[in-house]
């Protein structure tokens, strides 16, 4: 094709972006379930928040259900990578279900820590204030490692200037993994204040994807005219990058599932285009709008790689057991 009919765009990728470690083990977890067991093997919850990665399963044969119920007795059945209260394991151990547990690691280390507040024993029990969304799986999992009522949700800055915590001398924060650092900084900072004696960790729970994601983005926002975030509106962490790629400078930033649903009209004007990816969505899905791209314009691309990352989990039992074909 004639280079020169095409009109100019330059692409600036942000990288880190796409795929994190507890994603990338979530799924790889559904695919050693499904070779070792055979399908169908049932996912509790989207495996990850993405349609294309949980089309791509379906298609391997695994089935996905919201929840334990819709399982039959004896099957297998796979916990998300959000993490899941108490009382599924509890409810799949009597329903006779074979269970494999995503939940990310790094998820883990968050209920780990609630439950080291709240069980300090008898005077050491704290009220446990967690900075999160409403209705977010990971909110749901993490609240749900404690009995009803330890543990108070705070959405935002004016839930944190106003809760009522039991004893504020008996408190602790914790948080979502997948929040904006710089809200949760302000978060964190009037609980701090109104609160001397909270315990939590030293700035929040927030995981190093998105902490990285969201810093890489910041970095080339501000040059763009326009910021596309792979990911889908029920993903936490694509949510806030577009909000990032907003306050830090980009005149438009969207969500976008899969390069199919671009409206290229928006692309009217733009001489510098961002691209980044949630946690939760594919390089493949990058690679294909940048395909897609080419065919517009005369494609000028740079990659932003602001940290290198080098983070992968093992599988947890029993898939982590090489020996032991059918654990
Ligand atoms: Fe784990 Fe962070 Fe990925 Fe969530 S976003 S699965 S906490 S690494």
């Amino acid at each position: 094709a004639d280079q020169s009919a095409k009109p100019a765009l330059r692409l600036l990728l942000a990288g880190p972006r796409g795929f994190c470690a507890g994603v990338d083990r979530a799924i790889r977890v559904v695919e050693e379930a499904l070779r070792r067991f055979g399908a169908p093997v049932y996912v509790r919850h989207e495996i990850v928040h993405n349609r294309t990665v949980v089309e791509a399963l379906e298609a391997k044969g695994a089935i996905f259900v919201e929840e334990l119920d819709e399982v039959p007795e004896n099957a297998h059945v796979i916990f998300s990578a959000h993490g899941v209260p108490k009382s599924v394991p509890v409810e799949a151990q009597r329903r006779n279900l074979l269970y494999v547990d995503a939940t990310c690691p790094l998820v883990s280390k968050v209920h780990r820590e609630a439950e080291r507040h709240f069980a300090g024993g008898g005077p050491e029990q704290r009220h446990i204030l967690m900075i999160g969304h409403t209705g977010h799986p990971e909110v749901v999992g993490t609240m749900g490692q404690l009995p009803p009522g330890a543990v108070t949700l705070i959405n935002d800055a004016e839930e944190a200037r106003t809760v009522q915590p039991r004893d504020p001398k008996r408190l602790a924060f914790i948080t979502q993994t997948t929040l904006s650092v710089d809200d949760t900084a302000e978060i964190v900072d009037i609980l701090r204040k109104r609160f001397p004696h909270i315990e939590g960790p030293r700035r929040e729970d927030i995981c190093y994807a998105t902490t990285n994601r969201q810093s890489a983005l910041k970095e080339v926002a501000h040059e763009c005219d326009l910021v596309i975030v792979f990911g889908a509106p029920n993903s936490s962490n694509s949510q806030r990058l577009r909000e990032v790629a907003e306050r830090s400078g980009a005149r438009k930033a969207i969500l976008l599932q899969k390069p199919a649903d671009m409206d290229w009209s928006l692309l009217k004007g733009v001489k510098t285009l961002g691209i980044t990816a949630g946690a939760s969505a594919p390089e493949a899905l990058v690679q294909e709008m940048i395909a897609e791209l080419r065919q517009r314009y005369n494609l000028e691309t740079e990659e932003r790689i602001s940290k290198e990352e080098h983070i992968s989990f093992f599988l947890p039992p029993p898939l982590s057991r090489k020996d032991n074909k059918d654990a």
